[in-house]
């Protein structure tokens, strides 16, 4: 056994405790607390916060590679270049390298889990090479009635072929891409392919005015796009969340992304069929999209989690900012002081992110039994000193920078992510010079 102590120890599950310690054994959590008595070497962090590793509830790791590449454009160009650069400039060797240089990044910013939407399905093999744990999401298409049989055949294949690969903690679920993309008989047949496997699901939702108009009149660029390739526009008629709704979309089981468009009504969608929720702040406002109605999400007793979304709208990896953006916009938004707190935030951060992931029952929280992984703040700088509550401290001062440490099952994770970074140069430079 190993007893790791510090000046703080943030559990998410309980408020701070002062002077505490984490004792590691085996890989998993023996001991939390204040004055643990038990047998073992001891590792102190002076000056430091020991908190559970972050949980990005909502990430592309595969595009990593198109950070800057895609900036200040309106949605449809961007959705559009994604698109082209994953389909026709991409290899599956560069999207591996793309996924693991965006995993050495969110390690290396505290981040232990995530909710990754893979499309080529490399980010699987990362995370599984670097030991990231989390939920990947396989993503499928299909806009038209033609296409649910071919892209629901692929999705159970790729899934199957992956199914023996994971652990209790390295999951796998789907997640069919967004309204414009998925016709309405595609979103059934995957949820109820997703029941009879057990799959978690992710989706898209209410993220822009694009998508409103194609759910609400079969309307916008995105309906235009499809009707060009000859693909019937089905005019759902209501919001897009009960649109999801009316698709049998909707259960525990689905997280859904974003999240920004919606009525009063879908509150109670939202409540009703116990649905989870990945905001991205940052994401959402880099866009243009606007921002999401936490405040009343959180009241309606939504289950909420964090999420950065691709760097491609992001651009950085680093949770002490998502917390930050999250709770500044909802009191820009609201006008009201103290409209979701460090607490909460960090929290939504942390376990409310396992929650939302279906992983609480072993990561997301500092408790006996659960998982060692584990983040290591640095608290010894002039931009966060004097700490009165180490979580306000870091929630409102704190970035990836002052990440000391992370630790996956026990072991500290070092990687050295130089090599990958040159590559990445050369495919930036193909990316750029492609027609
Ligand atoms: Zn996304």
């Amino acid at each position: 056994m190993t007893i790791y102590e510090a000046d703080w120890v943030c559990p998410a599950s309980s408020g701070p405790c002062a002077n505490g310690a984490v004792a590691v054994e085996n890989g998993r959590i023996a001991a939390v607390g204040t004055d643990l008595q038990l047998p073992g070497p001891r590792i102190r962090f002076s000056g430091c916060a020991i908190i559970p590793g972050f949980v990005n509830a909502h990430a592309h790791l595969e595009l990593t590679i198109l950070r800057g590449f895609l900036e200040d454009i309106d949605f449809i160009k961007w959705i559009r270049t994604v698109t082209a650069s994953k389909k026709e400039r991409l290899t599956r060797e560069d999207l591996l390298l793309s996924a693991r240089l965006g995993i050495a990044e969110s390690l290396a910013a505290g981040v232990t889990c995530v909710g990754e939407v893979m499309d080529a399905g490399v980010s699987w093999q990362a995370m599984r090479e670097l030991g990231l744990q989390g939920v990947a999401y396989q993503e499928l298409f299909g806009p038209a009635d033609i296409h649910v049989e071919e892209s629901l055949k692929g999705l159970a294949g790729k899934i199957e072929a992956l199914r023996t690969q994971e652990t209790e903690t390295q999951r796998l679920g789907v997640s069919p891409h967004a309204p414009f993309t998925v016709a309405p008989r595609l979103f059934r047949a995957v949820k109820d392919y997703a029941k009879k496997e057990r799959l978690p699901v992710t989706v898209h939702i209410a993220e822009s005015a694009e998508e409103d108009l194609y759910v609400r009149l079969g309307a916008g660029p995105f309906a235009d796009r499809n009707r060009e390739r000859n693909f019937e526009v089905e005019v759902a008629g209501c919001s897009p969340v009960q649109h999801l709704e009316n698709c049998g979309m909707l259960d525990a089981d689905t997280l859904l992304i974003h999240v920004i468009r919606i009525e009063d009504k879908d509150l109670q969608v939202l409540r009703r069929t116990g649905a989870a929720v990945v905001h991205c702040p940052k994401s959402n406002a880099k866009l243009g999209h606007g921002v999401a109605r936490v405040v009343e999400m959180c009241d309606a007793g939504v289950r909420l989690s964090l999420g950065t979304d691709s760097v491609a709208s992001n651009n950085v990896v680093d949770m002490f900012e998502e917390m930050r953006e999250a709770i500044f916009m909802q009191r820009a938004h609201t006008g009201k002081h103290n409209a979701l707190g460090a607490h909460g935030a960090f929290r939504i951060a942390t376990l409310g992110g396992a929650e939302c992931l279906g992983l609480e029952k072993r990561l997301g929280s500092l408790e006996a039994g659960k998982r060692a992984d584990f983040v290591v703040v640095d608290l010894n700088d002039p931009a966060i000193q004097p700490v009165y509550d180490p979580v306000q401290a870091m929630v409102y001062s704190a970035c990836r920078k002052n990440v000391r440490a992370t630790y996956l099952g026990g072991e500290e994770i070092r990687i050295d992510a130089g090599p990958w970074m040159k590559q990445a140069g050369e495919i930036a430079r193909k990316l750029v010079a492609a027609p």
